[in-house]
């Protein structure tokens, strides 16, 4: 064999293990988080009188929707203001520690990837929702990244997820409220509105909660075929859950699919809707 073919070989080779070893990587970081750091030092947080408090949790190990999570935090932040509700911001999972919790009315997972809390501060989640409180999920609260979080699954999400589409990733869609819900989600107007968005498929609807909106998911393409995977080309049908809620023992949990860009922040009837959930929760 000449000497240029060997090490046209050799290079090749190396190539193709840089390769593999970067696509399992970031496959294991988008299903698991990594590098993943668990934080326990409490902080310290004077609560205002007579404001709800509540807890924007906006930590990522996984893939990070960076402008939508910085965007969700200047909403939140405004509608804070708005409403005189207090809002405590972190990335650090040290506040999720029970004598912490019990001051806020709701934890908001902001777009949260990946291994986020420890079970010690996965416990007191629980226990903080079931004793009253209220857990709010955004988009990739419900991915699949969180397998190391049952209760969370179980309870926010209720149904396993499966892909977004791919082709094309953002597509526009009606999104539709519900009518047989609790009354502030209701007060919504308009009942329906345009959203272009990422449309998250789940094997199946959720579990036992009370749908708050849905596309048709009929009127998109949901194919997140890839090289490899070639089975993600089904849909929810026409009725596609974008947003849910539940009583969980004293408390509840809302959850909505939408919110994957800057984009949404943008469109007024989506921040209704999440400022309809808030108020939802602290009534
Ligand atoms: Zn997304």
């Amino acid at each position: 064999m000449k000497k240029t073919f060997k090490i046209f070989l050799l290079c090749a080779g190396t190539v193709m293990l840089i390769l593999v070893t970067a696509t399992s990587l970031f496959i294991y970081r988008i299903k698991n988080g990594f590098p993943v750091k668990f934080e326990t030092d409490h902080p310290v947080i004077n609560f205002p009188a007579a404001k709800p408090a509540i807890l924007l949790f906006s930590k990522t190990t996984g893939y990070r929707h960076s402008e939508s999570i910085d965007a969700a935090k200047r909403v939140f932040l405004n509608m804070s203001k708005k409403n005189g509700w207090y809002i405590y911001e972190t990335e650090k999972g040290g506040v999720f520690f029970g004598e912490l919790l019990k001051n806020f009315k709701v934890i908001i997972i902001n777009n949260g990837t990946g291994r986020l809390l420890n079970a010690e501060q996965q416990m007191a989640v629980k226990e903080f929702v079931e004793s009253g409180g209220t857990l709010m999920g955004i988009h990739s609260a419900g991915d699949f990244s969180h397998n190391d979080w049952p209760w969370m699954n179980k309870n926010l999400i209720g149904a396993s997820f499966s892909h977004h589409p791919l082709h094309p990733q953002l597509q526009a869609a009606k999104v539709n409220i519900e009518k047989d819900i609790d009354s502030t989600f209701t007060h919504q107007r308009p009942a329906s509105w345009k959203q272009t968005d990422e449309w998250y498929i789940y094997y199946s609807k959720p579990k036992g909660v009370r749908i708050v909106a849905y596309i048709d998911g009929e009127t998109i393409l949901p194919s997140g075929n890839l090289f490899l995977i070639q089975n993600k080309d089904f849909g929810m049908g026409k009725h596609q859950p974008v947003a849910w809620y539940r009583n969980v023992g004293q408390g509840k949990t809302f959850y909505t699919s939408m919110g994957h860009d800057t984009a949404v922040w943008k469109n007024e009837n989506f921040v209704q809707l999440l400022q309809n959930a808030v108020l939802w929760s602290i009534k």
